[in-house]
Formats: C-alpha cells, structure tokens, sequence
C-alpha cells in the first residue's frame, strides 16, 4: 500500500509543515504537531529539540526512537578522528560541535559547525564507515546518537528520513563550502564574526563557554591575532570577552560586522 494511503490528511499536512519548518535555527521553533509516542516524556523532550528528529513522521519515529540513547558531551573532547570507524550517528540537542582538519604540521582550520539543526557522521549515512576529518564538542551538553549501521539501513529505504538527511547534507554542503570561501578571502575580523554568530545560533545562549585558544585552532589563527580581534570587538561595546566565556552584547552589531557568509550559512 502507498505510504500516502497510510497516513490520514491531518498526518500529510502535519508532514508538509514539518518539511516546510525543517532546517531552522529559530531558539523558538515550536514545531510539535504530533506528540511523539512511546519514549518517556524527557526523551520525547530532548528528541524534539533536534530539527531532524522533530520532523520525522510518527510512522518513521516509531521505528527509530527505540534505538536513539542520550549522551553528555564533555567540552574539548572529540567525538570522531580522522580515520576513525563511525559507531554511531550524533544528533546535537543544545550542543556546538565543530568539524576541522588537522595538517600534518599540525595546522588546524574548521569547515563546519553543527547543532541542533544537524548530524554528525554523515559519512556512514553515505555508506562510508570511516571518517576523513574531526569533530570537537565546544562545551559540556547532550546529543542523542544511534547506531551507525542501524541509520545507514534506514537511510536506504528512503522515504521521509531519506529526504530529511537528504536535505541536511546540501545543507551542510552550502556551509563547508562558504566556510573555505571565508577562511581563504575575509580577514580575521569578519571571520571572527561569523564564528561567533554561528556559534551562539547553535548555543542557544549569548554566554558562549569558550577558550580563545578553541577558536585559534578553529579558525587556523595564532591565539594572539585572536586576542587582539576579540579586543576590538570588546572595545566597540560588541562583546564580553572575559576568561572562559565570551557575552554577547550588541547582536545586531556583531551581524552588520560579519562578511556576507553568515546570511548564505544560518
Ligand atoms: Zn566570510
């Protein structure tokens, strides 16, 4: 029977608004048509707070629900290294995770941020179980995660999980690559910028729990650079940079002095 004739029309349209609001980074997304069955009131909770898992159909929850488990990230720790085999697939709740490269001279440079719009470990839904780069949790959070293998199936039969992951990969695809076009043609200011407003997207806190050594090695920058740029933003009334955390303060400010990136990347 067709997966159309499955489902009644309350279902299609909850279906069409779920795709239609997929992808959003709006900290008051309310996007709950369907209550989400059989999982506890606090998983049910923390999988609707991931945009993927919020706008999976209740037939497709249901048969994945049983296999997500929550998990605390600890800040500074990688969840993938490059050449790792991927266990399991990561979806942030309230988490920042950054996706760098190291060079074999120990040179650092990120090429994307993902939160609670994403995933991690796309590779393995591609059907390559290895991972050709890093990714760092920014500060202490949650993330649920699924078997790896168990996803890759999943993603095979299609359907709407296959169009939501479908969709977030050239999502992802648009950030990597306006990241590149950054990191080589803005200078540190603007880059510095967008890195803070794509992390305080992702945050869902304008007090960002981070070193500036972290955004050093993000943004492939010497930490005094770094120093020096958080001070002019400092000094502009932009920011609170203070040990440990950075406030922001100006937001409409800190957006008209970032490059054009952040418009293509949010
Ligand atoms: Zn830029």
């Amino acid at each position: 029977m067709a997966e159309t004739q499955r489902l009644s029309q309350n279902d299609l349209i909850a279906r069409k608004n779920r795709i239609a609001n997929y992808g959003s980074t709006n900290k008051n997304n309310t996007n709950r048509e369907n209550p989400l069955p059989i999982a506890t009131k606090s998983l049910q909770k923390t999988i609707s707070e991931n945009a993927i898992l919020a706008a999976l159909s209740v037939h497709d929850y249901r048969r994945i629900q049983p296999n997500l488990e929550t998990v605390d990230l600890l800040p500074g720790k990688n969840l993938y290294n490059c050449g790792d085999g991927i266990r399991y697939v990561y979806f942030p709740i309230n988490a920042v995770v950054y996706l760098f490269t190291t060079l074999k001279d120990g040179a650092t440079i990120e090429h994307g941020v993902v939160g609670s719009e994403g995933m991690l470990g796309i590779s393995a839904v591609l059907g390559e179980m290895t991972t050709p780069n890093q990714a760092r949790v920014l500060s202490r959070t949650r993330a649920l995660r699924i078997p790896a293998g168990f996803l890759k199936r999943e993603f095979c039969t299609g359907g709407m999980f296959h169009q939501l992951m479908l969709r977030y990969i050239h999502n992802f695809y648009i950030q990597s690559s306006q990241t590149a076009a950054c990191n080589r043609h803005h200078n540190l200011n603007q880059k510095l910028c967008r890195w803070l407003l794509m992390t305080d997207d992702r945050a869902k806190s304008d007090r960002l729990e981070v070193t500036q050594e972290f955004i050093s090695q993000m943004l492939g920058m010497r930490r005094p650079y770094i120093t020096a740029a958080l001070g002019l933003l400092q000094k502009e009334g932009i920011i609170q940079n203070r040990r440990g955390y950075i406030e922001i303060i100006d937001r409409q400010a800190l957006e008209e002095s970032c490059c054009e990136c952040y418009e293509i990347m949010k």
